[in-house]
């Protein structure tokens, strides 16, 4: 387009000064160089200091600086041959500040000579804006970078940015190789073969940065699988809508749950399923017999003198003793029985799917010939061994599992007491009705236990890994039998749990702990948090958090010092009543802690959504330090995770001094177990706690 103005009216040059952005005009002389300048506008004089007058004398090469002269001349070529031109360019201020300008230049005549008419945008702005801009990239750039765990930016499913770390996690040679590819081609849902969208519903999950755990399988380079988390947003990239994802490699996590899994469901002398496993699989095999109508059998059986051999010739043969002979018993077992061992020497055989009794008399008489069969070989010894086995069978003899492990062990002593090396199938003239510990009888002393008084607490310390000071105690309950003696809790909760007792007797506990807490207090003792067993039974209560805040109101103590212990499997259950009241007494100040932690299921997934605040790692994973290398790497994923996860850990069960020194050496903060203090009577706790307070 021609410009052709009639210039030099005043009125025109009066308009320029009404414009924001400086406009200058100047002189061309024929094709040469820009000449003086004709005029400029206020905003010009404002911009670079200059007067106009000054600006009549100058030209626009006494504005440029000398690194951008050149420059200018090709532009003034381009004005010349074009008759216009946008392009950056700069100017220097009359304090000699250089101001990055965005000039429209464009050919003119002004009373038949030719000039310039130049309106210039002051980039300063947007220059520095730029400028952070790039900086910031660059440090988001570094730090992704820098991120363990892959990071990609998707278009449409096609790879956009991809990182380092993702680069290696997929193993392409080079990260070109990965630009524009699928994502799918990478990165599939857990549950799909195909390609085809596997991250839809990852899509789907909007904005927020949602963890999806578990679910993905990272295909690689070179077609190899590895499990996967992957996590998602949407965000803004290169001016559009994209998708941001993070995936992490879980091969070393999944590899620990592996083998936390197996630690708890194997013996780890015999390799063999543990009790745990045992009741597990005979529950299920017990409700699909229910169901279908079918029949199995349990076998019970442990070794003729044990107990003799072992202590004559050591527990370290006799360890070896019990290894073999679960080699031997496995041997007998027909491929769809499990034989698994209960503790000590005692082993157990469940034979699902029974047609007849045939199967599993034939089974036990395999075992006990297999046994005496040949000596066996240990540490140069040469020891022959015979075992005894009990049978029962479902529905025959018992419906439970309680009652068919009760009844093969009861079928076992008859052959221990025909002379050993023999079975006997369960037969019920065989049950004694009126053994002490008989059912009915105790349930009916444990109802007078709480009567009586027979029941009482005791006090185990906790004691900081740092310092060596009791920090808390956990209660712990007893009965003194008033003839049977002391009875372990291992036997009457169980027991208080299929009766209902376990209610009163969890409001005697919680009652006896306030009362104590408020005896410190009135006396002037200083409050120490108490921890309180809580079994998951007492959870299927409705009542149980009213009761609770009824007997802290009562008591008026701080709830904050009462911590409840639970246990993984509550959690797992999920049942409403049972996370309601979790959630509710979390609530109201008191500390939930996860007692036996890692005994009770693989899946830590679960962790993050309740309120817990402490994980007690079960008493077995610290007694296996000894064993070695894997055990030492098991506790220690185990600390990482309760730290990762911001939760206090407590060691249960130490008792020896590396115990408390590996334990010290890798963060764990609390201690319990013989090395320091057994559960005390609440008497010689205080003497404990004043010792410790004269020390310093
Ligand atoms: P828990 O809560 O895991 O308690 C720890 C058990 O380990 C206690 O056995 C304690 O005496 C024992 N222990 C502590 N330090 C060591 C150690 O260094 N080595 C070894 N070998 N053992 C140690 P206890 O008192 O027999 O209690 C057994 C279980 O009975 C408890 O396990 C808990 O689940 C349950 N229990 C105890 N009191 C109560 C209660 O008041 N209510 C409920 N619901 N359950 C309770
Ligand atoms: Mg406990
Ligand atoms: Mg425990």
């Amino acid at each position: 387009m021609e410009v052709s103005l009639s210039l030099g009216s005043e009125s025109f040059l009066k308009w320029l000064d009404y414009a924001n952005d400086p406009i200058f005009i100047f002189a061309v002389a024929g094709d040469g160089p820009p000449g003086n300048y004709i005029n400029v506008n206020t905003a010009a004089s404002e911009v670079l200091g200059y007067t106009k007058e000054e600006f009549l004398t100058m030209k626009p090469a006494d504005l440029t600086p000398p690194h951008r002269l050149s420059h200018l001349m090709r532009m003034m070529q381009k004005i010349l041959t074009d008759g216009q031109v946008t392009f950056e360019g700069v100017y220097t201020t009359v304090d000699g500040v250089e101001i990055p300008f965005e000039y429209n230049a464009r050919f003119i005549e002004i009373g038949g000579r030719g000039a310039v008419l130049s309106i210039a945008r002051d980039m300063s702005a947007r220059k520095k804006a730029e400028e952070e801009l790039r900086e910031s990239e660059a440090r988001y750039r570094v730090l992704v970078e820098l991120l363990p765990d892959m990071v990609a930016v998707l278009h449409d499913g096609l790879i956009e940015f991809v990182n380092q770390a993702g680069q290696a996690l997929i193993g392409a040679p080079d990260v070109g190789q990965l630009l524009g590819q699928p994502i799918a081609r990478f990165v599939r849902s857990g549950h799909q073969e195909s390609g085809a969208s596997p991250l839809r519903h990852l899509r789907q999950m909007g904005d927020k940065l949602t963890p999806n755990a578990n679910e993905y399988a990272l295909v690689r380079f070179d077609g190899t699988r590895m499990d996967v988390e992957v996590q998602s947003t949407v965000i803004m990239y290169g001016g559009k809508s994209a998708q941001l994802i993070i995936v992490r490699d879980m091969t070393e996590r999944k590899r620990v749950q592996h083998v936390i899994h197996h630690m708890a469901y194997y013996d780890h002398l015999t390799e063999l399923p543990n009790r745990r496993l045992f009741h597990e699989r005979l529950e299920q095999a017990v409700q699909i017999a229910h169901s279908a109508g079918g029949k199995l059998a349990v076998l019970f059986l442990d070794l003729d003198r044990f107990k003799i051999l072992n202590d004559a010739l050591g527990h370290d043969v006799g360890d070896l003793l019990l290894k073999d002979a679960g080699q031997r018993l496995q041997a007998c077992v027909p491929p769809e029985a499990l034989a698994a061992r209960l503790g000590g020497d005692e082993f157990t055989v469940l034979i699902p799917h029974l047609e007849n009794r045939e199967e599993a008399t034939d089974c036990a008489s395999r075992i006990v010939a297999e046994i005496a069969s040949r000596p066996f070989v240990i540490n140069g010894y040469e020891l022959f061994v015979t075992t005894s086995v009990g049978i029962s069978y479902f529905a025959q003899d018992g419906q439970t599992v309680a009652d068919l492990l009760r009844y093969a062990d009861t079928a076992m002593y008859r052959a221990k007491s025909q002379g050993g090396n023999r079975f006997e199938c369960y037969h019920d003239t065989m049950l004694i009705e009126d053994t002490p510990l008989s059912h009915i009888y105790m349930e009916h002393e444990l109802h007078k236990a709480l009567d009586t008084g027979e029941l009482h607490l005791v006090y185990q310390p906790k004691v900081s890994a740092r310092t060596g000071r009791i920090v808390g105690v956990e209660t712990l309950l007893r009965w003194t039998h008033s003839t049977m003696g002391t009875i372990p809790p291992s036997e009457f909760i169980p027991l208080a749990e299929q009766t209902g007792l376990i209610r009163s007797i969890g409001q005697f506990v919680i009652r006896e702990v306030c009362a104590q807490l408020r005896r410190w207090e009135e006396i002037g003792r200083a409050p120490l948090p108490v921890s309180v067993n809580l079994s998951v039974r007492q959870f299927q209560d409705s009542d149980l958090v009213d009761t609770v805040a009824g007997i802290v109101h009562d008591a008026g103590i701080d709830p904050r010092w009462i911590e409840f212990e639970i246990t993984e499997t509550l959690l797992m259950e999920n049942t409403e009543v049972a996370m309601e009241s979790l959630h509710a007494l979390h609530r109201m100040g008191m500390r939930i802690s996860i007692d036996d932690f890692g005994t009770g299921f693989s899946s830590f997934s679960y962790l993050n959504q309740f309120p817990i605040d402490t994980l007690k790692i079960d008493q077995s994973f610290i007694s296996n330090l000894k064993s070695g290398r894997r055990a030492k790497s098991i506790l220690l994923a185990m600390l990482r995770l309760g730290q990762s996860l911001g939760m206090k850990v407590v060691a249960e069960g130490v008792e020896t001094f590396e115990q408390v020194a590996f334990l010290q050496r890798h963060g764990c903060a609390e201690l319990q177990g013989y090395y320091f203090h057994r559960p005390l009577k609440v008497e010689h706790l205080e003497a404990e706690l004043d010792r410790m307070n004269e020390m310093v």
